[in-house]
């Protein structure tokens, strides 16, 4: 594999097993994309179009599209951002073209349960240990705390127990591992959640392939929440019925054959449809309500 240019093939890079890998895939399926799994199931190659997967720890996956072995990859917003602030020089640049709404996750700062903190200043000069020293190092500059960094490869929780740091900073879901080491969490220094990340710049063949799947990414984007809403209404209670359809949409009505009072509508809805929508809706006046999931959708 080489960064050459002249590829006529898109590469894509995801993680190859741990929180991301399942979502990362899903997605890719739902936009089309199928592979052939290679032997070693470190490179599948794209059937369904030309765009090739590469299965690789997280951490990697900035670099290797930096160096343009790939064109896109998804990882962690951590992930990208501590590599974009650590960026060697020479490499491309890199940059977050899509938040995907899975992986949600903080990184945090923590600090042993009994000691106080009423902001970044209370830091300072402590010793925080963490795996993310460029992320925390910006933050600190930015809030004006001089503080020493502890670099950690991993069991970063542990690191005040062992009396090797005074605070922590480190990656935070539900909390409950900070709450087994008797940490408690006290500032956000990055909200994630998992990213598709590009080259800025791209050129070649493989450009209007990374377009079309951007637009289908798009696509998948907005469907996952989207109902289709079906209903039948008086002509008279339209008006009323359009303002209680959740997510604001603009509805298509057409009239119905033979009724003159009579009109369906059609209409996208953003965010979850409840029964009480319904019954709400019925109150007013519809009828015949049916409520369907999208699928794929090209705007
Ligand atoms: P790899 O073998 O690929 O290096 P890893 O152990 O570094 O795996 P995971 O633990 O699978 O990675 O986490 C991958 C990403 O999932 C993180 O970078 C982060 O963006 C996200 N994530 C979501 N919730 C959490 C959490 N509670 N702890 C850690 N990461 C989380
Ligand atoms: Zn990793």
């Amino acid at each position: 594999m080489s960064g050459d240019d002249s590829r006529a093939r898109l590469r894509i890079a995801v993680q190859k097993s741990g929180r991301l890998a399942e979502a990362s895939q899903d997605l890719l399926a739902r936009c089309g994309l199928s592979f052939r799994r290679s032997r070693d199931k470190l490179f599948c190659y794209g059937e369904a179009l030309a765009i090739d997967l590469l299965l690789v720890r997280d951490d990697d996956i900035p670099g290797l599209i930096a160096q343009g072995v790939c064109d896109l990859g998804i990882a962690g917003r951590n992930v990208v951002n501590e590599f974009v602030l650590d960026r060697g020089d020479g490499q491309t640049a890199i940059a977050e073209l899509r938040a995907l709404d899975f992986g949600r996750c903080r990184l945090a700062i923590a600090v042993p349960r009994g000691s106080t903190y009423t902001g970044p200043k209370s830091l300072e000069g402590l010793r925080i240990a963490t795996t993310y020293t460029a992320t925390l190092g910006d933050w600190l500059r930015r809030n004006g705390v001089r503080a020493q960094i502890v670099s950690l490869s991993g069991s970063v929780e542990i690191a005040p127990r062992l009396g090797s740091a005074d605070a922590v900073c480190d990656l935070v879901s539900s909390g409950a591992t900070l709450a087994a080491n008797q940490l408690r969490e006290v500032d956000t220094v990055l909200e994630s959640e998992a990213v598709l990340v590009a080259a800025t710049e791209c050129t070649g063949e493989r450009v209007e392939l990374r377009e079309l799947l951007l637009r289908r990414i798009d696509g998948v984007l907005d469907v996952r929440e989207s109902k289709l809403v079906l209903l039948h209404a008086p002509r008279a209670a339209l008006a009323a019925i359009e303002r209680l359809l959740p997510g604001a949409p603009a509805p298509s009505v057409t009239a119905v054959e033979g009724k003159a009072d009579e009109v369906s509508l059609q209409a996208l809805c953003r965010g979850s449809v409840t029964w009480q929508h319904l019954e709400d809706m019925k109150r007013a006046g519809a009828t015949r309500l049916f409520v369907l999931p999208v699928e794929k959708m090209l705007a």
